[in-house]
């Protein structure tokens, strides 16, 4: 038997016995695996949440579902949210957001994809005209270089990381562009200390070169590409120098970028959390789109621009429809969208969209269900949230696992079905639908029978399904409404020994625009993240590490993950430390102007000025601050003037 990661966005696949290994046979992994993926089984019956609780006291889940359905009747749609999570299968999440949009009439269902991805959707819609990825794992074997900006694979995306060895001994160059010399950072070509929020200023500049040198590709352009003039004459406006002081960079490791860059016949730009956790997300991602289709580097084999995912159903959940700001099956709200969907759901009409997104329905709703993830834990500026969650009236949280944060302020809490319990569909980073199947017995339902129970607790048709594959089938043909998903091609069955990939040739005729060409944007760093002081003079960063996964519920409880990286700690630059009169170990506070936590300091070089903590330190997002990109709504996690005190 076999099944697939519910860890990272590369979807590994298992073969499943007395423990997990990798799966040969399978196309995404070829075998490979990491330790944080096939510590799953040691970790499954940890710290389960296998009772109903109402009130904090062990109840019946039945009349809990009958609480809720209660107060959903008793509420305003517009003061009902969902809030889910890429750990979500697809079906789980159709059924979630069949309920929420085309039942109780609310578009205020969200993911917690919204705080790692949602940059990167906006982007590409404006760009090429879908929320589609245009590159796969795979290309990394048919380039010349690969620029690796604000991502680090080596702990987030391990065997993409493993992938991205073997295609360097096969004389693929990298470049690692961050403000940390991260574990990717060594095995790069060239690496590049940014300095943080500076990417645009970088990416400008690199354009404005591409376009002085002539290295653009006119006839791609003439043909496939809208808003080149005014992009080149507003970048040419701009000072070189300026942009490159900016950018922290020295002017010798800029031209030899520039010289990788133009001995590369192909390349492709992979980028994360550095890039879309910012309050310029949105268009940071387009000044790397700017990069591939002012020389043609995309819509061929080896190139392009390539958001890797972070969670497992991340890009799954974007394509069912549990973004806020899709109605479904990437259809965005209009009135010709919103009548298909009302028919296909046999409904008189949808609610009305788009809903409040994952920061700002917090303290704009009466019920709030949170669907296997912690909002508590990972939105920025801790204490409003908190603030935010205690009024509201009701919440319940849907975990398999004990112990979030979220759980505290949960006035309902359902046991749900983990990974091996559960079975459906899930989508990775490169859009390869693979089979998560069930491989030991049930002791929790799995989410989308929730979901189902409220829907018919709440008296509505359309709830009966028996079977994931019925719900899966259901979603699928709901995919024929879809401008460029074709999962409705998938087999359910067939997806157990074979990863289906969608989406091949949708940019084979051109781009996923009304006149099928791409876009470029001027954009500017308009500095509009938190500015550091006198008083706050360092940036803090945030980001994985490679053992743990998030809050640690699950990867925590495994002890051989934990001898890898504490759970806690604080880097620091060596000049910083000896500034501060700071020793390796010691325990120092980190303020900001929302809280402060203690930990240990890890002396190491990252960028002078700045500080990393990792997501594993459940306190982080007391430090962070509440800003947002504008149009993504994403939060910016990654810009925070912090202080250090000893
Ligand atoms: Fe799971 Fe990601 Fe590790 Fe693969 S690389 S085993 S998908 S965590």
């Amino acid at each position: 038997m076999r099944t697939v990661c519910a860890y990272c966005g590369v979807g590994c696949s298992f073969e499943v016995g007395e423990r997990l290994k990798g799966d040969k046979s399978y196309p995404v992994n070829e075998g490979m695996s990491c330790s944080k993926g096939i510590s799953q089984l040691e970790s499954i019956d940890k710290n389960r949440l296998l009772n109903t609780y109402i009130n904090g006291k062990i109840g019946n889940y039945e009349d809990a579902i009958n609480l809720i359905a209660k107060k959903i009747r008793n509420t305003k749609p517009e003061r009902i949210g969902f809030y889910l999570s890429g750990q979500m299968l697809n079906e789980d999440y159709y059924v979630a957001n069949k309920l929420a949009k085309g039942f109780i009439k609310t578009p205020n269902i969200d993911t917690n994809s919204r705080t790692c991805m949602a940059s990167a959707v906006v982007g590409y819609k404006k760009a090429i005209g879908s929320d589609y990825v245009p590159v796969r794992m795979e290309d990394i074997n048919h380039t010349d270089l690969l620029i690796l900006i604000g991502a680090n694979p080596a702990e987030s995306h391990v065997v993409l990381f493993n992938k991205i060895k073997k295609a360097k001994k096969n004389g693929m160059k990298v470049i690692v562009i961050d403000p940390r010399f991260t574990d990717t950072a060594k095995i790069a070509d060239l690496y590049l200390p940014i300095t943080p929020g500076s990417d645009i200023d970088f990416l400008n500049l690199v354009a404005i070169r591409l376009i002085k040198e002539d290295l653009i590709d006119k006839e791609f352009i003439k043909t496939w590409v809208d808003g080149f003039d005014e992009l080149r004459e507003n970048l040419l406006k701009l000072d070189e120098n300026e942009l490159l002081k900016r950018s922290g960079i020295s002017k010798k490791d800029f031209e030899k970028f520039m010289e990788m860059l133009k001995d590369a016949k192909k390349f492709i730009t992979a980028w994360t959390m550095g890039i879309n956790q910012s309050v310029q997300g949105v268009d940071k991602n387009l000044a790397i789109m700017n990069l591939h289709l002012i020389t043609g580097q995309i819509r061929k084999k080896g190139s392009g621009p390539f958001s890797l995912t972070g969670q497992p159903n991340a890009m799954g959940g974007r394509e069912v429809g549990g973004l806020a700001t899709t109605l479904a099956v990437h259809l965005d709200y209009n009135e010709e969208n919103k009548i298909k969907v009302a028919k296909f759901w046999e409904v008189d009409e949808v609610c009305n969209g788009p809903g409040l997104t994952a920061f700002e329905m917090i303290d704009k709703v009466d019920v709030l269900i949170v669907c296997h993830t912690d909002p508590i834990y990972h939105l920025p500026n801790r204490t409003f949230v908190e603030e935010a969650f205690s009024k509201i009236d009701l919440v319940v949280e849907i975990n398999a696992y004990n112990g979030s944060e979220t759980s505290k302020f949960a006035h309902i809490r359902l046991p749900a079905a983990p990974f091996g319990e559960k079975d459906g569909t899930q989508t990775n980073m490169d859009r390869t639908l693979t089979r998560a199947i069930k491989f030991r017995e049930k002791r929790a339902k799995q989410d989308w029978e929730i979901f189902a129970d409220l829907g018919k607790a709440l008296g509505f048709r359309g709830f009966d399904f028996s079977s994931s594959e019925e719900v899966f089938n259901e979603y699928k043909e709901m995919t024929r409404l879809s401008p460029d998903i074709d999962i409705y091609k998938a087999d359910y069955k067939e997806l157990e020994t074979k990863p289906f990939v969608w989406g091949e040739y949708a940019l084979k005729d051109g781009f996923l625009t009304e006149n099928k060409r791409a876009k470029v944007y001027f954009v500017e760093n308009k500095n509009l993240h938190e500015m550091p002081n006198k008083e706050y003079s360092f940036i803090l960063l945030t980001g994985r590490t490679r053992d743990q996964w998030h809050s640690g519920s699950k990867t925590a409880f495994v002890k051989s993950l934990k001898k890898y990286k504490p759970l806690s700690f604080v880097e620091i630059n060596e000049v910083d430390a000896k500034n501060l009169g700071i020793q390796q170990g010691d325990e120092v506070k980190i303020i900001s102007r929302y809280g402060e936590l203690k930990t240990k300091v890890k002396i190491t070089n990252i960028k002078k000025g700045s500080v990393f903590i990792p997501i594993s330190e459940r306190r982080v997002n007391f430090l962070t601050n509440p800003k947002i990109d504008p149009i993504s709504k994403e939060p910016d996690y990654n810009h925070t003037a912090v202080k250090v005190v000893k």
